[in-house]
């Protein structure tokens, strides 16, 4: 029943039900957790193969010693392989180590202390530096960000895509604004998908900035939980064809494809940001392990063995998110108290609840053992003006926790917002 158009009566009897059910959540003594999108062991059994190889054979298909140093662009096959991935050409993509978080990182130091090609100073040199942060966003990006001193500037998330009239108002009058995030395939926490117009206006957008760029983080290029992922957008070429070919940074990984601790990361983008990569990473590494790149590139074959292996991620993967969305829908449907979404891609389910209750929500999943990402962590500071959105991670739990789990977690939105409700009407 709509707990909002219910009298006080039957919704303190109510929230005495859920009082009880909560009261029965804490004597189960659980010790759950659901915070971060981390592949389950199942899933990286997938990629155990990766764990003999290359074995005897660690020449590439050039012939060159993978064991030894060189080759600061990463192994030929394998970039040509994730250029078909995240739809670039293999000239204009590397890769590089094992987390593309670092390569974000790097991108932003370098253009602190040394500034982009287009920049006039370094950033660091020009007094407030500012991003555009799409929320709810990534945490991670978000904390990047904040430890640089980088300022953060809200914009909101639509069905798909960020506002990107809020963003080209912005962006065309304060030349701070100098970066922008953006995860545009089964975003975090989202699972939004950026269309086509979105994309093109995001490359597009007069910049008062002369080098403002996009943080295109794929991370979720190819994780699909339907028969096909969409295919990219051709960024560098849209943003080329727009004036633009500086604008996009594209990152990309395998860390959620193989071994999300031992994979390997990718840096797409024009040539002129291609080399100014490779001069400043050339100080702090000699290359990357090419050796690991070589596994890869035996373990896949080619890009459709990526397409092949994410389809059997996604038998793990697909009957998770079924779950999650059947216990929300069957405990917390009629009750009108809260969102969610269904994603068609991507390791999460963010979950709205009502104003103001996200916080609780969360302590009293807490003080029941099922831990749940911070309130507020998908918005810059941690700050949801609302307290409303929850990121939910279903991958890594078996599906009997994952169904204790979110079940708990839907006795503890609906005891907030009685809670809240009551609170309301007296
Ligand atoms: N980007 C996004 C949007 C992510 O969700 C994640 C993982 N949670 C990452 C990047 C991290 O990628 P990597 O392991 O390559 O650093």
């Amino acid at each position: 029943m709509n707990y909002q158009s219910m009298g006080s009566e039957s919704l303190t009897q109510v929230r005495d039900e859920l009082a009880d059910a909560y009261q029965q959540l804490l004597a189960a003594g659980l010790s759950l957790d659901i915070t971060r999108g981390k592949p389950s062991p199942e899933q990286l059994d997938l990629s155990n193969d990766l764990l003999s190889l290359p074995g005897e054979h660690y020449l590439d298909s050039r012939g060159t010693d993978t064991r030894n140093y060189g080759g600061d662009l990463g192994l030929p096959d394998l970039r040509a392989i994730f250029a078909e991935i995240v739809n670039v050409a293999t000239d204009n993509i590397i890769a590089a180590g094992n987390a593309s978080l670092e390569l974000m990182h790097d991108a932003t130091i370098f253009s602190l202390l040394h500034g982009t090609p287009d920049s006039l100073d370094p950033w660091a040199h020009q007094g407030t530096i500012k991003f555009l942060c799409p929320a709810p966003g990534y945490d991670r990006h978000f904390a990047l960000t904040e430890s640089l001193g980088i300022e953060m500037i809200t914009v909101p998330m639509l069905p798909n895509g960020p506002d990107v009239d809020a963003c080209a108002e912005l962006v065309a009058s304060d030349p701070a604004i100098k970066g922008m995030w953006a995860v545009p395939t089964y975003s975090n926490p989202t699972g939004v998908t950026f269309d086509l117009d979105v994309t093109t206006r995001l490359m597009s957008m007069p910049a008062a900035a002369p080098d403002f760029r996009i943080y295109w983080d794929n991370a979720y290029v190819v994780h699909t939980l339907v028969d096909e992922a969409p295919t990219p957008h051709p960024v560098l070429e849209i943003a080329a064809k727009a004036g633009h070919p500086n604008r996009p940074y594209v990152f990309a990984s395998t860390s959620k494809i193989t071994f999300a601790g031992a994979g390997v990361s990718f840096f797409a983008s024009s040539t002129e940001n291609i080399d100014w990569y490779r001069r400043h990473s050339s100080v702090k590494w000699i290359g990357p392990d090419k050796v690991n790149h070589l596994r890869h590139v035996q373990f896949f074959g080619d890009a459709e063995g990526v397409r092949a292996h994410m389809a059997r991620h996604r038998e793990l993967l697909a009957p998770k998110f079924r779950l999650v969305n059947e216990i929300f829908t069957d405990r917390l449907a009629d009750s009108k108290v809260a969102s969610w979404t269904d994603p068609e891609g991507g390791y999460f389910v963010s979950l709205d609840v009502i104003d103001g209750t996200a916080k609780r929500v969360v302590e009293l999943a807490k003080q029941a053992g099922i831990a749940l990402t911070a309130a507020g962590s998908t918005f810059p500071y941690l700050r949801d003006p609302y307290d409303r959105n929850i990121r939910i991670a279903p991958t890594m739990p078996s599906i009997d926790e994952l169904r204790v789990a979110i079940d708990g977690v839907a006795t503890c939105v609906l005891l907030a917002a009685a809670d809240k409700l009551l609170a309301a009407q007296k």
